[in-house]
């Protein structure tokens, strides 16, 4: 079908002379206890600079997070390295394609968490939610019992997000609690589907609410990157595209390129139309501009 990408395990892209090739782009993360975190970073930036892979990893006590860019078989050489390690076995990859690297450097990086809540103390000792598949999401997000929560940040809900899903506001996911106290916690009964880029901030997201005394979690397995590449436009209640952060700025189904760009004043994201390609700013900046400033 003509939305599916290619997968790392069809043959690689040939490579077109004066024609940059094309890039993997793989998104993974895991929970899984870290110890010597030095150590691993150290093994992967070796990794990666030879070859080269560019992105981000973080590395932490409690796990991996990742999106990295490359050539296809050196993106591949990093799954394989990772996936040997008993740690990272059955590492699951969310695969998309780029034109070239969507990432102008790489940065492996030592945190304290691989997604920021900043809690005290990490909860993912309490089981995480139900996961949902991408061909069983629709159904369960149609139930009028279930309370769809989108955990991403406001400015990526606006570039695109499901039918019906409830938008926190928050400027970033350390926010998400403040919003769980603020309007979730009388639903605590009530089912919640909670859905993400990629799965991660779900998967800690679906930790707290469990630690909350919320029973009834669900969440969409391997997030909207997954859906986007698994569920047909024509079938879809995705609405908008997906923001990612990279230079690609957001996706759309089959996980391309999408089209939008990023505002050059504020870094807002911004829908792009042909005509506003070369002053790409975005409505609020727009307005700023085109008020007179006035001495007050
Ligand atoms: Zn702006």
């Amino acid at each position: 079908m003509s939305y599916k990408i290619k997968l790392p395990s069809e043959p690689s892209p040939v490579a077109v002379s004066g024609v940059e090739p094309a890039c993997l782009v793989a998104a993974f993360y895991k929970f899984v206890a870290i110890d010597d975190t030095t150590a691993l970073r150290d093994d992967l930036r070796k990794f990666c600079a030879a070859r080269p892979i560019k992105g981000t990893i973080l590395v932490a006590h409690e796990g991996i997070n990742a999106t990295v860019s490359g050539v296809e078989s050196d993106v591949r050489a990093l799954i394989e390295i990772l996936n040997a390690d008993p740690r990272f076995s059955n590492l699951a990859v969310k695969f998309s394609v780029a034109g070239s690297h969507p990432f102008r450097r790489l940065k492996v990086k030592i945190k304290r968490e691989i997604v920021t809540l900043g809690l005290e103390e990490t909860r993912l000792s309490a089981p995480t939610a139900h996961a949902v598949e991408p061909e069983d999401w629709n159904a369960l997000i149609s139930d009028p019992d279930v309370l769809v929560v989108d955990t991403r940040n406001d400015y990526e809900v606006e570039v695109g997000t499901f039918e019906g899903a409830c938008n926190p506001r928050t400027r970033a996911f350390r926010e998400f609690p403040d919003f769980v106290a603020r309007q979730l916690v009388d639903n605590r009964q009530k089912k919640i589907a909670m859905f993400c880029t990629g799965g991660i901030r779900c998967e800690k997201a679906s930790a707290y609410l469990k630690s909350e005394g919320f029973e009834n979690v669900y969440q969409l397995s391997g997030g909207i990157l997954r859906y986007l590449e698994r569920v047909a436009p024509t079938d879809s209640m995705w609405r908008g595209e997906c923001f990612v952060f990279d230079e690609r700025v957001a996706l759309e189904h089959g996980v391309r390129q999408g089209h939008h760009g990023l505002c050059q004043r504020c870094g807002h994201p911004v829908m792009l139309r042909d005509e506003e390609r070369d002053a790409m700013l975005c409505a609020s900046c727009r307005d700023d501009s085109a008020t007179p400033s006035v001495a007050t």
